[in-house]
């Protein structure tokens, strides 16, 4: 009996045994389980952590040379002139590319760019505008490794180049009548007083030309204002092509015009405004259906002998135009000499 007992005890004891072995067993892989995985997402997060610092590396770089496009971009844009901003282009093409030579080739010149092009030297890249192709870059000795860096600040140097060409034209259109391209009578005022302190500093001569077309109020009559509006285009066209290139022609107002002459005397400004008075009344005009001449009358005043403040000179001018008119039209008259 007690050994029955016993045997019962030992096989009770080995059955616990093996029930926490086992219990213990499946704990333990279970356990194991958990730590590979653990170990896993730890490795998985290293990993990630690893590539986030990658990324925020890249991410630095980039922001960096945004950073410095930008710099670069504010800086050439800033320019006004196309031989300034070439410049900064270059300085800052050296600074961040290795090359030997980078020429600005202007887009006339298709001929250069031809040859340049198949030259495995040179490196070219084209500056386009919105509407039109503003020029060329050439480099020469550049590394295919620097190419991409090179073609964006060339964009933006296209982009100052676009600037520049859009401040002078809107600058020109400022100063330019539209109808008859000469100086609007501001722009000529500011130039006429800019002259007149030279003229007094260095003790020269100077001297103003009034310009008028005779009987225009006739011309808009008989054939239209269209037609009024060629014959002035064209009387622009003439002062234009008959005065020098210091001398600054500008519209008055209505069909009045004015040529201011630097460094000439009474005897000089006869000769220039005889020239504009023969070429206009030789100008055969064409406007529309209709080929017709004008005549135009000019008076002449002359710094310092007859004065030496714009309005004293406008003033005496005018009063020569006056008199050319009262003797007759298409002629000359000098202030003073009658
Ligand atoms: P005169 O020989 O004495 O100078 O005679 P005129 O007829 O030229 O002189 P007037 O000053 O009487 O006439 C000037 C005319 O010019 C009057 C005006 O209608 C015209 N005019 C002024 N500005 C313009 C313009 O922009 N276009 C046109 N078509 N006509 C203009
Ligand atoms: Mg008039
Ligand atoms: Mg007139």
């Amino acid at each position: 009996m007690t050994l029955f007992m016993i045997v019962l005890v030992g096989l009770y004891f080995l059955l616990v045994v093996y029930w926490v072995k086992r219990f213990v067993g499946a704990w333990q892989s279970r356990l194991e389980e958990r730590v590979t995985k653990v170990n896993d997402s730890y490795h998985q997060l290293l990993k990630k952590k690893d590539d986030l610092f990658k990324e925020k590396g890249d991410l630095r770089d980039e922001a960096l040379r945004i950073f410095t496009l930008y710099e670069i971009t504010k800086e050439i844009t800033k320019t006004l002139n196309e031989e300034d901003a070439f410049a900064l282009f270059q300085q800052k093409l050296k600074e961040n590319v290795q090359l030997e030579e980078c020429l600005f080739i202007d887009s006339a010149e298709e001929e250069d760019v031809k040859k340049m092009r198949t030259s495995p030297e040179y490196f070219v890249i084209s500056l386009q505008g919105r509407k039109r192709r503003l020029g060329y870059v050439a480099i020469k000795g550049i590394v295919e490794y620097d190419k991409e860096i090179a073609m964006i600040l060339a964009g933006q140097f296209a982009l100052a180049l676009r600037r520049v060409k859009l401040y002078s034209e809107i600058e020109k259109i400022a100063i330019t009548d539209s109808l008859t391209e000469l100086h609007t009578r501001r722009y000529f005022s500011e130039r006429f007083y800019e002259e007149i302190n030279r003229t007094k500093l260095r003790k020269l001569k100077l001297s103003l030309l009034m310009i008028d077309v005779d009987y225009f109020k006739n011309c808009n009559d008989q054939y239209g204002h269209l037609t009024g509006d060629q014959i002035l285009r064209e009387i622009g066209k003439i002062i234009k092509e008959n005065i020098r290139a210091i001398d600054i022609g500008g519209r008055f107002g209505g069909e009045e015009f004015c040529v201011v002459l630097p460094d000439t005397d009474k005897e000089g400004a006869q000769f220039a405004a005889e020239r504009i008075r023969y070429a206009t009344e030789t100008t055969t005009i064409k406007a529309y259906d209709t080929s017709l001449t004008v005549t135009v009358s000019i008076g002449i005043a002359t710094a310092p002998d007859d004065g030496i403040a714009a309005n004293e000179l406008i003033d005496k001018a005018d009063w020569a135009l006056y008199r050319a008119k009262k003797q007759g039209r298409n002629r000359i008259c000098c202030f003073g000499v009658y």
